[in-house]
């Protein structure tokens, strides 16, 4: 194999390697990603995308895919939050919808993306070796007829909670797993069941279960329906059983975790959905050893459901841009670190809200049900509400990036303005399709426009008008996180000022003068 043959190997063709994989080719980064399995996998693990990545793929116009291949859209109303339900149906705009995409669907529509951009997934490619010196990272493969090696200049381990490319670096992952499995089931709907208006169900020869979670001393059951015409179910018990996720769950499983928890045999139609979950705690230290980086669950694990691969997706989406600067000659000295310090921060929120869910879903005493009671009326206020969805979402994250002009959007999710522009109106979404940073000036500030001008090979410049203009001008990176905002009516000198540090400080010297 020639040295040269990707700028990037992406270990791992799940959500997160192949998202990094659409990523780094917007980019321009030749990208190999190294994939042990020979087919796309089948397993029912996530039943679809939800907070802020959904956003993001908007921002790529890409969106549109992703509802297309979807079985079903609509806003988060009530969403399960350590074993009591947070109701959103009171706030005016939900904090966040849900897609869902089972992720064998997603996985196989994220590779067509990969390999239309141009990425080359190498499946039946185990890595078993790595090692990396001052120039290059060079990993040992197992492939489908002979092992092989290959070289890069950067290699990402987007390679699971059980990541070799983590242990083969020793990246340390400190943590717990909790002795607690999840099950969880979508059925159709048997003949002896029916399903009441206000989700509860009527079973004959059972009686009526309530919507909602039933706690019993042997556990959590929980009944609930997004679809009429399926009836979903849930169980937690305390278990240390150490479960592989690629191991699916059968329905017998399911009816005896039921008979154990709820002292019941239910009826069930056929199966269309069944999963089994165990919980972990756990965060490696670094992001980044030298020229090896880790993305997604290689990197963190989450105690909670539903939150693991918007947290992936988006490392991935903050890595490619700075892969891309590294390889391309002009990044900043210590652009590359602020992945980690980026990341690890918005994976500690994630798992701040993740484990406080443990905390409210374990316990079983009087103690624990006043705690989830009090939540629960706490979150009967919009502000708190509207917190909490935030955090789920994740898009209560603001990096901490250098902000002199103390502006409250730096460092935050670039709000998707509606635009009115010479050439007609637009969007933020739009100006960012091709993942490229855009400076956008909202003020018409001609000294501002001179100053980035400098970096136009490098950067798109537009300029437009808005509503309740939030800045005179805004720097959004990439990754449409906002690098620099000038306040409204920002004075020209402290403007100009701070845009030429943060056009340096993000996108290197002017490429005229380099
Ligand atoms: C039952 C279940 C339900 C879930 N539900 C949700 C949900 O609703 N929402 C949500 O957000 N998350 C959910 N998750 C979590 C979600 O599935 C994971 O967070 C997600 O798969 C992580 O993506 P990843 O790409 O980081 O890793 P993975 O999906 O684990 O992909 C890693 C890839 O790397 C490959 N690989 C491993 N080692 C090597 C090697 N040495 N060489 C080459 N390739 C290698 C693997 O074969 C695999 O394809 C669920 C998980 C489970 C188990």
């Amino acid at each position: 194999m020639e040295p040269t043959e990707a700028d990037v190997i992406v270990v791992g063709a799940g959500p997160t390697g192949l998202m990094l994989a659409c990523e780094l080719h917007l980019a321009g980064v030749r990208t190999l990603v190294l994939e042990r399995q020979r087919q796309l996998r089948d397993t029912p693990k996530a039943g679809g995308l939800s907070g802020q990545i959904l956003e993001l793929l908007h921002y790529r116009g890409l969106v549109d895919r992703f509802e297309a291949a979807s079985t079903a859209q609509a806003p988060a109303l009530r969403l399960p939050f350590g074993g009591v339900h947070v109701d959103f149906t009171q706030l005016a705009v939900p904090p966040m919808r849900l897609l869902l995409l089972p992720q064998p669907m997603l996985e196989s529509l994220l590779a067509d993306i990969a390999g239309e951009l141009g990425a080359e997934i190498r499946r039946g490619s185990e890595v078993v070796g790595l090692s990396q010196d001052d120039g290059t990272v060079t990993a040992d493969v197992r492939g489908s007829d002979a092992e092989y090696r290959v070289t890069a200049q950067y290699l990402v381990g987007c390679d699971g909670a059980s990541s070799r490319v983590r242990d083969l670096a020793d990246f340390p992952f400190p943590g717990i797993t909790y002795p607690e499995v999840q099950r969880l089931a979508q059925v159709t709907v048997p003949e002896s069941v029916t399903m009441l208006e206000n989700g509860d169900i009527d079973v004959a020869g059972v009686g009526r279960i309530p919507f909602g979670f039933t706690r019993t001393e042997h556990g959590e059951f929980a009944v609930g329906s997004t679809d009429p015409a399926l009836l979903g179910l849930f169980t937690s018990e305390d278990e240390t059983a150490d479960y592989d996720d690629d191991e699916p769950m059968t329905l017998a499983e399911l009816g005896e975790s039921i008979r154990r928890v709820l002292g019941v045999d239910l009826p069930f139609g056929e199966p269309v959905r069944l999963t089994r979950f165990t919980f972990h705690a756990r965060h490696v230290e670094q992001y980044r050893d030298g020229r090896i980086f880790l993305a997604g669950d290689a990197a963190h694990l989450f105690p909670a459901p539903g939150v693991a691969l918007n947290a992936g997706m988006i490392d991935s989406v903050n890595l490619a841009w700075k892969l891309s600067a590294a390889i391309g000659g002009w990044a900043p000295t210590g652009l590359l670190d602020t992945y980690h310090d980026e990341r690890h921060l918005a994976g500690e929120r994630t798992l701040l809200h993740t484990r406080a869910q443990v905390a409210l879903r374990r316990g079983h005493d009087p103690a624990a049900e006043a705690l989830r009671e009090l939540f629960l009326e706490l979150l009967s206020d919009e502000q708190p509400l509207r917190r909490i969805g935030a955090l789920i979402a994740g898009t209560d994250v603001r990096y901490p990036l250098p902000n002199p002009n103390h502006h409250a959007l730096t460092g935050t999710f670039a709000p998707n303005l509606t635009l009115r522009t010479d050439r007609g109106s637009a969007s933020v979404a739009e100006l960012m399709h091709h993942a490229r940073p855009v400076f956008l000036d909202l003020a018409d500030r001609s000294d501002l426009r001179l100053i980035a001008r400098d970096w136009r090979h490098r950067i798109d410049i537009h300029s437009a008008e808005t509503d309740r203009r939030p800045a005179d001008a805004l720097l959004i990176r990439p990754d449409a996180h906002i690098a620099w905002a000038a306040t409204v009516d920002e004075p020209a000198e402290s403007a100009v000022l701070s845009l030429r540090e943060a056009l340096v400080g993000w996108f290197g010297p002017p490429p005229t003068t380099s």
